[in-house]
């Protein structure tokens, strides 16, 4: 399919300041957009100047949630190239997430010649700085207009990109999280394992109780037992106590992270103890008691790795690596770092030069 340009006619200023950053608040000045329909498919893929777009006020993502997304990065390498990590995986998983929720899978190809096109035309934008990148939000809505509940035939797949700053840019402190015995991010059967916008909704209230209490981040407990630990916010959640490095497998209420894949592939790959198996609150609270709790860290695009420096559950904090980044958190985050920067070389193949 060909991927028709329409430039912008009038651009939008930079930011000059690579230090004053944030995250998801600015976007450049293209997005790329291709229609759906169940008699001609996907088609009419093109690069235009971004703007709002325009939905029937009854179109079903706006009532049922057929919204799914993905979240990637493109890097500034130490050479001045232009850098991917794994963005073939995330749109393997964005299909995961569209058969879940009964909405169209893209051609992975033509979704990674359509975010390389948009990145080389908007590359000006692509921050420079280490920590620093250009954030991608590949996104998919379902647009046809009707209020009954079914699947609908016409959706929309567009990607937008804007430059973000480092995550830690005010310094690395460990994060302070709430072990959620109320509220449930996800049940096994639902939609857990997919990156689905109802996931998301359903998770901020918790976040938001948790945060008046003084908290970062939430840390999930399944859905069923309120027992096994999930997830941490919107990361996945591995500890280490004594030599074995932990997640939890996954199971379906779980979103598969890759960069949690990416940490159990690199810690196998330097011959530690990595299990993926089921780890309840009550070990992970007795090995905290007993000091055999030494490292807890989430894991995403966004952070890359996020130590965990104090849990509290039912009403008791346990302080973890003294509060401070363990030595295993900080190995995974100069590793992975150093693979999307193209600052040494990348031994998994997960990382492809574009421009
Ligand atoms: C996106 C996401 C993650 C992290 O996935 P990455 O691919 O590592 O960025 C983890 N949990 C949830 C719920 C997510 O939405």
């Amino acid at each position: 399919m060909e991927i028709k340009v329409n430039l912008a006619t009038k651009l939008k200023e930079k930011p000059t300041d690579e230090s004053k950053l944030a995250f998801g608040e600015l976007f450049t000045d293209h997005m790329l957009l291709i229609d759906y329909d169940t008699n001609r498919g996907w088609h009419n893929a093109r690069i235009e100047a971004y703007g709002y777009l325009r939905l029937d006020p009854a179109a079903a993502c706006l009532h049922y949630g057929q919204e799914i997304f993905e979240g990637l990065k493109a890097y500034s390498g130490k050479d001045g190239g232009i850098y991917l990590f794994r963005a073939v995986d995330n749109f393997k998983r964005l299909n995961h997430s569209a058969r879940r929720v009964c909405m169209p899978e893209l051609d992975v190809d033509l979704a990674m010649e359509a975010l390389k096109k948009l990145i080389l035309v908007d590359r000006e934008w692509i921050p420079k700085s280490r920590g620093t990148s250009l954030y991608i939000r590949p996104t998919m809505i379902a647009t046809e207009a009707f209020l009954s509940v079914h699947p609908a035939s016409n959706y929309l797949f567009y990607i937008i990109i804007g430059p973000v700053g480092s995550y830690y840019r005010e310094g690395l402190n460990p994060v302070k999280i709430y072990v959620e015995d109320k509220y449930v991010r996800a049940a096994a059967g639902g939609t857990g394992d997919t990156k689905t916008a109802g996931n998301y909704a359903n998770s901020l209230l918790a976040a938001e109780e948790a945060k008046k209490k003084g908290f970062t981040q939430v840390l999930w407990l399944d859905g069923c037992e309120k027992r096994w630990v999930e997830e941490v916010g919107t990361m996945n959640m591995f500890f280490v106590i004594d030599d074995e490095i932990i997640t939890a497998p996954l199971t379906g209420s779980i979103l598969g992270g890759i960069t949690r894949d990416s940490v159990i592939r690199i810690v196998r790959h330097w011959g530690l103890n990595m299990k993926e198996r089921l780890v309840s609150i009550d070990e992970v609270v007795a090995a905290a008691t007993s000091g055999r709790l030494k490292e807890a860290f989430g894991t995403g695009t966004a952070a890359v790795i996020s130590p965990v420096g104090h849990i509290t559950y039912k009403d008791k904090d346990y302080v973890i690596a003294g509060g401070k980044m363990g030595e295993l958190s900080q190995k995974l985050y100069d590793e992975i770092v150093a693979i999307q920067y193209a600052e040494k070389p990348d031994p998994y193949g997960w990382r492809e030069k574009i421009g």
